[in-house]
């Protein structure tokens, strides 16, 4: 019995405490969260500095207004521009909004070209939120089931497939283009090397905006900062949320050039977005990137991990596909030989933490898991998949 709406349908276990890549549980069990909360507690469960970061900011300040001028949010906005290559910043509360602002930008931007019905190009099998715009825009019957009428601005086009954006070339309600640089809620599908760019290029040419969904790729999850820099491009718009928080709910909208002076005064807000404690923590999270080397050890151990899957998974009859870009990692498995449902409470009774998604096993653990703890990981797995 629960007095919480339907729509969640938790495993039955409750964690109590986190330290680390480790969860105990109100009984005392450990864990591994190989999923990080979903890809959000990328530097590990209450990282001291992150802990200290709370705890200072709650003892200055937690919330103003954007009535006013944010300190923190200034300064973190100078910081990720900077670093992402981008002119300006809204600040959400979670992915979805991120993604709700850049769709917004769009709208804007179709009424500068006089374009009355404006279209946005998405990718089929995409995750881009729970909004009614933000769930239009994913290319995923089933997060759209019952929500109808959906907004009729996305067309959803095969993913990593140059020619099905080409077709739009000369639909003139074109306004843009949004994709994930890697899908993940698809269960880790990585594109082709320079998708991305080919797909920029096409933007260019028809003046449409470029607008990434970095929300699980960003912040560190795939060996660079944002996954797009394995493309050396910038987009146009950047959004991000998950991990830059390590845990408080902030999310980004970042954007460059002409979709950076969409949005003016009444045209956009939030509340809570932006406030001086989640601003506060995410520029601890961008200190802890540049003075702990985090982004070595994501490449080190994604190296090692993927080694260690190859070598003792890849005679495995269930074992179709290993995909391993950073720690995103993607197991495709044989569903006619290994019965997909049952894995999530068999990890959960062996103490690991992972999501299934489709017919993949797909694991973010946090970046800072040492080479120990990748052994116990693969050990886990393999017990996982053999059993
Ligand atoms: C998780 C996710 C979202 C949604 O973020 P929320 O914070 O749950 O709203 C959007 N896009 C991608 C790629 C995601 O992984």
């Amino acid at each position: 019995m629960s007095n919480l709406m339907s729509n969640y349908s938790p495993l039955d276990v409750t964690f109590t405490k986190g330290s680390g890549c480790w969860l105990t549980d109100s009984s005392g069990k450990k864990y591994f969260d190989a999923l990080s909360g979903v890809g959000v507690v990328n530097l590990g469960h209450c990282h001291p500095k992150i802990t200290q970061s709370i705890i200072d900011q709650s003892q200055e300040l937690l919330h103003t207004s954007n009535w006013y001028r944010i300190e923190h949010q200034e300064e973190l906005a100078v910081r990720l521009c900077k670093l992402a290559n981008m002119d300006k910043v809204f600040f959400s509360n979670s992915g979805a909004e991120a993604n709700e602002a850049a769709i917004k930008i769009a709208r804007l931007f179709a009424r500068q070209k006089d374009i009355d019905m404006p279209v946005i190009l998405t990718a089929k099998e995409s995750f881009h939120g729970r909004t009614m715009a933000t769930l239009s825009a994913t290319g995923n019957n089933k997060v759209q089931a019952g929500f109808s009428p959906l907004m009729s601005e996305f067309i959803h086009v095969d993913f990593d497939n140059l020619e099905a954006i080409n077709k739009y070339s000369d639909n003139k309600n074109i306004v843009a283009v949004m994709l994930e640089p890697i899908q993940g809620e698809a269960g880790v599908i990585i594109p082709q090397q320079d998708y991305l760019n080919e797909v920029k290029t096409v933007c260019e040419e028809n003046d449409w905006l470029f607008i990434l969904d970095e929300v699980q790729s960003g912040m560190g999850r795939t060996g660079k900062l944002f996954a797009h820099e394995y493309n050396n491009l910038t987009p146009d718009v950047l959004c991000l949320a998950k991990g830059l928080g390590n845990g408080v709910p902030i999310g980004a909208c970042l954007a460059k050039g002409k979709a950076a002076d969409m949005l003016l005064p009444g045209t956009h807000g939030s509340t809570f977005g932006g406030n001086p404690l989640v601003c506060k923590v995410a520029l601890s999270v961008l200190d802890i990137f540049e003075e702990d080397t985090i982004l070595d050890n994501v490449n080190a151990m994604s190296d090692y991990i993927a080694n260690q899957l190859k070598k003792n998974l890849e005679d495995c009859s269930a074992v179709a596909q290993i995909r391993v870009k950073g720690l995103m990692i993607g197991i495709g498995l044989d569903e006619r030989i290994i019965d997909c449902t049952k894995l999530l409470q068999k990890a959960l009774e062996d103490g690991l933490l992972i999501n299934i998604s489709g017919n993949s096993i797909r694991m973010l653990p946090p970046l800072i898991i040492t080479q120990k703890e990748v052994d116990i990981l693969i050990k886990k797995i393999i017990k996982l998949i053999n059993a």
